[in-house]
């Protein structure tokens, strides 16, 4: 047992540090305030090799694992959480379907430009009337003589704005679970239309929008993995997308921690540095131990779903649980901390405050961990 990164994974999260801190920073303010994802980044982040992370060599990835994915969200979200998630959502929350579920014509087609941030992806499974109870989806899938026919509405769709390709979840025969298949769906498809940009509390440099399918045609080939295997696909993914949200939160925690540190030392109240004040060290020093207990149970659940543990599930639904929780708390903490100057619009800590947010919501609730954590208990 080892509680301590490889050498190699130190390395690969240097690597994230400074192009964090090379490329994406200085992007950020302006990102924030247009309200949208700095498009150069795509082909930048492509070349550094962040994008094909989980992506089969011979489609030009690194074939890496979960816990580099889980570096690369920590560091990028200490830059800006909408950025993050824009990323996040295209190469390891959509993209890993294809490499898990792709025939060898769609892998070809996407592994490809997705690595090299030529292309980017979504994927569309919340519904107007349904989230977190995913096997609830109404949009349906029609089979036709030449392929599939699409009908339906999606909401909070992460990348909508921006994608080549969405795999969209839609029920293509019989009630709940079952019923559910997995289709990718090209841009430019007729029929396919997306919302406005949501005006969100945070995640303002990300797109997200509602995506209406109105008798949207697809050829037959369009189907992800098997007809009818949809939810368990999306389960599936939900593991490293939950690692990568959970590391996202340990991303905001750290920043704001290191943030809160440089300010007491050097804001003066009561004639010395707030750092001279105990209880303002003790908050410090809690927050810290907050910081590093959910960075080892993130890390944990990387180093179980790459092992393949069978206690993997488990690990990630208590990782993102943990890790969310804990953020909101430091990012809280620090707004407290740097007082009024914390409560100002552009002030980092009130950056990480509304993006640390969205993290007990997205990819499965709070609730939905703990449920997931202590389903049987009853019987
Ligand atoms: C900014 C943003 C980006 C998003 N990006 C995407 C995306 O790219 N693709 C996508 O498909 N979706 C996306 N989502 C949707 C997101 O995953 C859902 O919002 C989330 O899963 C919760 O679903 P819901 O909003 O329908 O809430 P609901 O499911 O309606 O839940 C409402 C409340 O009830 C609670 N609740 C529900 N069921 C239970 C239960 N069994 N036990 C206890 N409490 C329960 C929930 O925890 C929550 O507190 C995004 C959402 C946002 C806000």
């Amino acid at each position: 047992m080892t509680w301590e990164l490889t050498e190699e994974h130190l390395d690969f999260r240097e690597t994230c540090r400074a192009f964090t801190d090379r490329k994406v920073r200085p992007l950020v303010d302006g990102a924030e305030a247009a309200g949208t994802f700095p498009a150069e980044l795509w082909k930048e982040l492509g070349a550094a090799g962040l994008l094909g992370l989980v992506t089969p060599a011979d489609h030009g990835g690194a074939e890496g694992d979960a816990l580099a994915v889980a570096l690369l969200a920590e560091e990028l979200s200490r830059a800006s959480g909408g950025i993050a998630v824009t990323v996040l959502v295209s190469a390891y929350m959509a993209g890993p379907h294809f490499v898990r579920s792709g025939t060898p014509e769609q892998q070809g087609r996407w592994l490809g430009p997705l690595a090299a941030g030529e292309g980017v992806a979504a994927i569309a499974v919340t519904e107007p009337g349904t989230g977190s109870d995913v096997a609830a989806i109404t949009s349906t899938a029609r089979r036709t003589p030449d392929g599939w026919v699409l009908d339906g509405r999606k909401m909070f769709i992460t990348n909508a704005g921006l994608a080549d390709v969405l795999v969209v979840a839609a029920r293509s025969g019989g009630p709940r679970h079952g019923g559910i298949t997995l289709f990718l769906v090209e841009r430019d498809t007729p029929g396919l239309s997306f919302g406005r940009p949501l005006a969100k509390m945070g995640w303002h440099s990300s797109d997200t929008r509602e995506v209406v399918l109105d008798g949207v045609e697809i050829p037959a080939d369009a189907v992800l993995g098997a007809e009818g295997r949809g939810f368990h696909q999306i389960m599936e993914g939900f593991q490293l997308e939950r690692v990568a949200l959970a590391a996202m939160g340990l991303g905001h925690a750290a920043e704001c921690l290191d943030l809160a540190r440089a300010y007491v030392r050097d804001r003066e109240a009561f004639g010395a540095p707030l750092a001279h004040l105990q209880t303002i060290r003790h908050r410090i020093a809690a927050m810290e131990i907050g910081l590093e207990a959910a960075r080892l149970v993130t890390y944990q659940s990387a180093a179980r779903l790459d092992a393949g543990h069978p206690e993997a599930a488990a690990s990630v639904a208590r990782a993102k649980y943990l890790a969310a929780v804990t953020a909101n708390r430091i990012v809280d903490d620090a707004v407290q901390l740097f007082g009024g100057a914390g409560f100002v619009e552009e002030s980092p800590v009130a950056r990480h405050y509304r993006d640390a947010r969205i993290l007990r919501i997205g990819g499965g609730t709070d609730e939905i961990q703990l449920e997931i954590l202590s389903r049987g208990m009853e019987s």
